[in-house]
């Protein structure tokens, strides 16, 4: 199997980007991620705010896949996150939710096994292995990898894990994905600035969906038994509105069902859920219940 190595990084999804590699869609692979802080911490001595910030939040890739072309569908199938040993937490003074109680910027170290990352001496949890970072390249602007756009980018969704298929308009030729800044955990919201931000091994497969009747204009995750937007705006407002009238879209083409009836679905049993609140642009979900759908059992796109 291809795999795709840690130092093979963009720092922004751009459309001037060079692939490093060229699959065939339905190929399987392996991308090694770097953490966001790109290795650069190591032990609790080590400070976030001594760190090169050139240097934050790399992206492995851009992989191009044979054949995608702007109209298509690019469907990624994260089959399974191998995490790495070691977890990292930062705080920084003016940055995230309590940015103004926090004075000296710390470092945590947060061990982590196949099952569980230890926060500290008496409290562990179970991991849960995310993808802070993918997306495609945008049509025809540079957006840094920490940031968040129509393409994707720093949407940290919890939802973007293992079992999870994800469903990116094309934009480019090639589509030209990458991804990066892997959590080993994270609340949503991710309050403090950060999850527990490790390396990692991320096996998926590529597909193409070549031109179907509907493309959503931002990423559509499937999880599970859930098929979920993501919005981003300038505020969780903003974010939460866009996702839910991608839901409101979404809907209208796998239903048919009218407008209003759809917002009431929504409403019935749709659930909006925060992403992220600590970066510019913040981002929302809504995790819709796919027994909505006309065949539950069928993925959401073709
Ligand atoms: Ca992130
Ligand atoms: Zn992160």
């Amino acid at each position: 199997m291809r795999i795709i190595k840690r130092d093979q990084i963009i720092y922004q999804f751009s459309p001037e980007n060079k692939p490093v590699a060229r699959v065939k869609p339905g190929e399987t692979i392996i991308v090694e991620t770097d953490d966001c802080f790109k290795s650069q911490l190591k032990s609790e001595k080590d400070l976030v705010t001594e760190i090169d910030f050139s240097e934050v939040n790399p992206a492995t890739g851009p992989v191009e896949v044979e054949g995608a072309k702007p109209g298509d569908i690019l469907a990624v199938d994260i089959q399974d996150i191998e995490l790495g040993e070691t977890g990292f937490m930062v705080t920084i003074p003016d940055e995230g939710a309590f940015g103004a109680r926090i004075t000296h910027p710390k470092t945590k170290v947060v061990p982590v096994s196949e099952s569980t990352f230890r926060f500290n001496a008496s409290l562990s949890f179970p991991v849960h292995p995310m993808i802070g970072v993918i997306g495609v390249s945008p049509e025809d602007e540079a957006v840094p990898c920490g940031e968040i756009g129509d393409h994707g980018g720093n949407m940290d969704a919890k939802v973007i894990t293992s079992g999870a298929t994800l469903y990116f308009k094309v934009r480019r030729e090639g589509g030209m994905i990458a991804l990066g800044d892997v959590h080993a955990g994270m609340g949503d919201g991710e309050a403090v600035i950060c999850g527990v931000e490790i390396t990692a091994r991320v096996r998926m497969k590529l597909e193409l969906i070549r031109s179907p009747a509907f493309v959503p204009e931002r990423p559509v995750v499937e999880y599970n038994d859930l098929c979920v937007t993501i919005g981003h705006g300038a505020s969780l407002d903003e974010a939460a509105h866009v996702a839910l009238v991608d839901m409101l879209e979404l809907l209208r083409y796998k239903t048919g069902m009218e407008e209003d009836e759809i917002s009431m679905l929504i409403s019935a049993v749709g659930d909006l859920k925060v992403c992220q609140i600590v970066d510019p642009q913040k981002t929302a979900r809504v995790e819709m219940p796919k027994a909505v759908l006309p065949d539950p059992a069928a993925f959401v796109f073709p």
